[in-house]
């Protein structure tokens, strides 16, 4: 895993971010982005746009993002999709 990764994993305490468990069967721990890498290369590498989750998790939020993942993002960090949308559009983070 990437220092990205890493952090991402030493943060949510080696669990599941959105059920809670460990690894297991079809639930290998892994950092997910919040706003996807391909669409926001800026995001890439910003610890603030990850969450880790299990691989069944991570493909059940990826499966909705704007009716799933993002309400849930928005009950667990309030406001962080917004902030991190507005640096996004301002420049702040191309680096
Ligand atoms: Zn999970």
């Amino acid at each position: 895993m990437s220092a990205w990764g890493e952090t991402v994993r030493l943060r949510a305490g080696n669990r599941c971010e959105v059920c809670g468990r460990g690894p297991g069967p079809d639930h290998d721990l892994e950092a997910a982005h919040i706003l996807s890498r391909g669409a926001h290369p800026a995001l890439r590498e910003d610890v603030r746009n990850a969450f880790l989750a299990g691989r069944s998790c991570h493909r059940q939020m990826d499966s909705n993002r704007k009716g799933l993942l993002w309400p849930w993002v928005e009950s667990k960090w309030p406001g962080l999709l917004d902030l991190l949308r507005r640096e996004e559009r301002e420049g702040i983070l191309v680096r």
